[in-house]
């Protein structure tokens, strides 16, 4: 992804243009073949958005997406549906992925015949085998989706996606909606799946427990920005952009201590100037307010003025790290 702006417009009750949602400002970032990367922030910080515009769901306002060399934007619209097959999206809901009218055998089939993946005659068994491959008995085949509990309908969504052979998943907030006690073999699914098929996967998540038990790398975006990137355990163990600290020690026993964040997230119709953060960011200086730190190079890139500068955050004592 290079250089991708994403605005959407915000009209007042007359219909008249009103403004903008900045959705996403200005992001490069690259994910390597195999590779799990974790986009993280809170709600309305860009991370679907993002998601979306990587797959070219929608169209960015400026910016590119290469996917193995190629720039999806310069596909021609029935090229850009052959690439499909290659490129998938799980939903939080799986409602929305799922259609109520068609049995799962339907749902799962569709995606095969739609780029003749395989002879029709073959479809039953590859079906099947999907379905044994996500844990689920291929004798639900013929069953309806409101039939199905949570966990198992997220299940279908993924054998769904994986139907087609792709190389890339999205995952936007996939376990989010789901029981707490199913979540996490959701995500060991996922994760044995990704593992087991050499895929390539982008997890859209607020939650970094999830983040932390699939993610190689990690994104943290704020306000259409990513403000840090890196290496999983740098990020998550030694995280040294203000917010990413504030988001991690948000989260109990995560052994990280910070200023919890106050206040809440700016508008994304007028976002603050210079640093996006600076209006809840504890160190915030005077610069901070008109100039825009830039995501440093090397490994691990941090969007800071201070990023050098500022103390390590404090372990919590081992008593409450536990
Ligand atoms: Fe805080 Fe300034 Fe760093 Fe932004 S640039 S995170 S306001 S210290
Ligand atoms: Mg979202």
């Amino acid at each position: 992804l290079s250089g991708l702006v994403k605005r959407f417009p915000v009209r007042d009750a007359l219909g008249r243009r009103a403004g903008a949602v900045h959705a996403v400002d200005g992001v490069s970032l690259a994910v390597a073949k195999g590779e799990v990367l974790a986009i993280v922030g809170e709600s309305g910080c860009g991370k679907s958005t993002l998601g979306r515009l990587m797959l070219r769901l929608i169209e960015p306002d400026a910016g590119s997406v290469r996917f193995d060399g190629e720039d999806l934007g310069a596909l021609s619209p029935a090229a850009l549906r052959a690439r499909r097959r290659d490129m998938q999206l799980i939903f939080q809901d799986p409602f929305a992925s799922l259609d109520p009218r068609m049995t799962v055998e339907q749902a799962v089939a569709e995606p095969l015949r739609l780029h003749r993946i395989v002879p029709r005659e073959q479809e039953a068994a590859r079906v099947a085998e999907l379905l044994s491959r996500v844990g689920l008995r291929p004798e639900l085949a013929r069953r309806w989706p409101h039939e199905f509990s949570g966990g198992q309908r997220q299940r279908v969504a993924i054998a769904r996606a994986l139907a087609s052979n792709p190389r890339l998943i999205v995952g936007d907030e996939p376990v989010s909606a789901l029981d707490v006690s199913v979540q996490a073999q959701v995500v060991n699914l996922l994760s044995d799946l990704i593992r087991d098929l050499g895929l390539t996967f982008v997890l859209i998540s607020h939650d970094l427990g999830v983040v932390r038990h699939v993610a190689d790398r990690v994104a943290v975006m704020y306000l259409g920005r990513i403000v840090e990137q890196g290496p999983a355990r740098e990020v998550l163990s030694a995280p040294r952009h203000p917010y990413t600290r504030a988001l991690l020690a948000a989260v109990p026993g995560h052994g990280v201590k910070a200023p919890p964040l106050e206040g809440d997230v700016p508008s994304p119709i007028a976002p603050p100037p210079g640093c996006r953060f600076h209006t809840r960011c504890p160190f915030a200086e005077a610069r901070c307010r008109d100039s825009v730190p830039e995501l440093g190079g090397g490994d691990h890139r941090v969007a800071c003025h201070l990023a050098d500068s500022l103390p390590a955050p404090e372990p919590l004592p081992p008593r409450l790290a536990g």
